[in-house]
């Protein structure tokens, strides 16, 4: 790997001796900081820090020129879309909510997996109650996602944009069903709910500012490069 040739010795190219620029990471705390860590460590960097244990939200690397922002998932595209940050880690679910505009996405890291679900109260007759021309209210954090879903069977529905705890609307009577992530099912099962339809798998990708891929193309390719050697070499 020439990159971490090239990281790890003091002579030849030494391209963090030599950088004149800034890099700014965007990560979100919890899976995808936690999944992502290997993949920089094996590009070299490594944070200073562990975001569930300080409370800095910029922190700094082993790098002096590279640090890490801790954002929000759902900013991470928004802070990289606007160059606050050269590049970032974000879900499939985040991106599509967001549109990705002015992103490039050149990696799926097929990290922090799961799937995009309907799901139901256990014994709610979701297949009567989905059929074409049917009207559902639908409680979620990803409005886009369940109002398109549900276009194309031809259901209309009322979407109830939440912030969390989705699983609790079923239960109350806030809505018939919820568009959220399912990893394991515990969380479901847990509430008594069950999923009943698959809308999309769901991973996280890479997500790079355009303007920055140019701007800082010997810096930021070469770890483009190594994710992709990772994501080879895990899968
Ligand atoms: P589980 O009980 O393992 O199915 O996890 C479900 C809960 O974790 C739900 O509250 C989801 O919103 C959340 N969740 C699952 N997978 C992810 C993911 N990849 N990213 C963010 N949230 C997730």
């Amino acid at each position: 790997m020439i990159f971490i040739d090239n990281l790890h010795s003091n002579s030849k190219f030494d391209w963090v001796k030599n950088m004149s620029q800034q890099l700014t990471i965007a990560l979100s705390k919890g899976r995808i900081f936690d999944e992502t860590l290997p993949m920089l460590a094996q590009a070299g960097i490594v944070p200073n820090e562990n975001p569930e244990t300080s409370r800095k939200l910029i922190i700094d690397t082993n790098h002096q020129d590279i640090r890490v922002v801790i954002v929000r998932a759902s900013d991470v595209p928004t802070y990289v879309q606007y160059g606050a940050a050269d590049f970032g880690i974000a879900g499939k679910d985040v991106l599509i909510e967001h549109g990705g505009s002015g992103l490039y996405q050149p990696i799926d890291l097929k990290i922090a997996q799961c799937r995009m679900m309907v799901a139901v109260r256990q014994g709610f007759d979701y297949r009567k109650a989905s059929q074409p021309g049917c009207r559902l209210r639908i409680a979620t954090k990803y409005p886009h996602i369940a109002r398109e879903h549900f276009a194309s069977k031809g259901v209309h529905v009322d979407i109830i944009k939440l912030y969390g705890s989705m699983e609790l609307a079923p239960l109350v009577g806030l809505s018939d069903a919820i568009v959220d992530l399912v990893s394991t099912g515990n969380t479901l099962k847990a509430n008594h709910l069950e999923a009943v339809e698959h809308i999309a798998d769901i991973s996280s990708r890479l997500i790079v500012n355009k303007a920055s891929l140019k701007l800082k193309y010997n810096l930021i390719q070469p770890i483009i490069e190594t994710f992709k050697q990772a994501v080879a070499a895990s899968s």
